[in-house]
């Protein structure tokens, strides 16, 4: 990222000098203000009104869902098309650094390959944007937090361990005694600090992520539909509305699904599960209460269902089980 961190500067510093000749790029970098909310521009594609639109929208998504984000800060890593920083991340949020990644515009295959703008890419700022929120609810649980701290241990180890081979490898070649003493102490802390920990506790914590990670990503698709008012709101922003593709159609809120089992990624483990939620949705909303109280209700009881999976045995037909589970509890829910 350096490189081009570096030309970003260089940007601002030319456009600065240059302002009089191209005053579009020279607006690029600055956008409304929003306590708890940073910033950041990764080239000069995106423009002014990208990025206006863009911020007005987590505004707006702040007041529905009364998301106080100045308690919860984070950044956005703002690009536009055709970015080679933004396709070097993807739209992704970082939980690591409550950092989130997310191209304006880009060339998706809506019908035909074409670039679509802001009006469609919304539906993944709503989703990678609810993935911060549901993190603020994971962060309250012990169990979740164990197992992250765990699960970035095991990330810093493998990339200590990398640099340390590289340094023994003499990868640049040169002098570098003191890089592999340093690397070597690192690794040796690390493991000191660790030891205490067992092989099974490492695998549950891995455990605990991926599982958490599945209702984290239920949660990010029906907070983006709640706040659209639309259960076909993942299509909206994958496939122009269309939900063709098996992937985007077990990604709505209005399709039943046969509780098969069926693995189809992170995305669509509760496939069929969504329907019950929207129902119960509706419910609630029916009953008056608002999107923001049913949001959290919903987040608090997807965080209890993953805990108590993460403490149940390992077995093959689990996601059958995640699903009856958990649709059991939503018919609890607003009697
Ligand atoms: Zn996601």
């Amino acid at each position: 990222m350096k490189n081009r961190t570096t030309t970003f500067i260089l940007f601002i510093a030319f456009s600065a000098i240059s302002y009089a000749w191209v005053p579009k790029i020279a607006f690029a970098a600055s956008a409304p203000l929003i306590e708890g909310l940073r910033v950041e521009v990764l080239d000069t594609n995106t423009s002014q009104e990208d990025l206006v639109k863009a911020v007005n929208f987590i505004s707006d998504m702040n007041k529905t869902f009364q998301f106080d984000l100045a308690q919860h800060p984070i950044k956005i890593k703002f690009c536009g098309y055709g970015s080679q920083a933004c396709s070097a991340w993807g739209n992704a949020y970082y939980p690591e650094e409550q950092t989130l990644v997310f191209e304006i515009r880009r060339k998706t295959y809506f019908g035909k390959i074409r670039v679509v703008d802001f009006e469609f890419t919304q539906h993944t700022l709503a989703h990678e944007y609810a993935h911060h929120v549901f993190r603020v609810h994971m962060g309250q649980n012990d169990v979740y937090q164990r197992a992250f701290h765990l699960t970035q241990v095991t990330e810093k180890y493998r990339k200590l361990t990398t640099e340390l081979q590289n340094a023994i490898e003499k990868k640049p070649p040169g002098n570098n005694n003191e890089m592999r003493n340093y690397l070597e102490d690192q690794v040796k802390m690390l493991e000191e600090n660790y030891k205490h920990i067992s092989k099974n506790e490492w695998a549950h914590a891995h455990r605990v992520t991926s599982l958490f990670s599945y209702y984290n990503e239920l949660f990010a698709d029906l907070m983006a539909a709640v706040y659209f008012s639309n259960p076909k709101t993942m299509c909206l922003g994958i496939e122009a509305g269309v939900c063709s593709v098996e992937e985007t159609i077990r990604r709505q809120f209005d399709v039943q699904i046969s509780n098969d089992g069926m693995k189809w990624g992170a995305h669509t483990v509760f496939a069929a599960s969504r329907y019950d939620i929207w129902l119960t949705y509706q419910k609630l909303l029916n009953q008056g209460r608002s999107k923001s109280y049913i949001l959290e209700k919903l987040a608090r009881l997807f965080i209890q269902q993953a805990e108590l999976n993460a403490n149940q045995p390992e077995n093959e037909s689990e996601i059958v089980r995640w699903n009856s589970q958990l649709i059991e509890a939503l018919n609890k829910v607003g009697r």
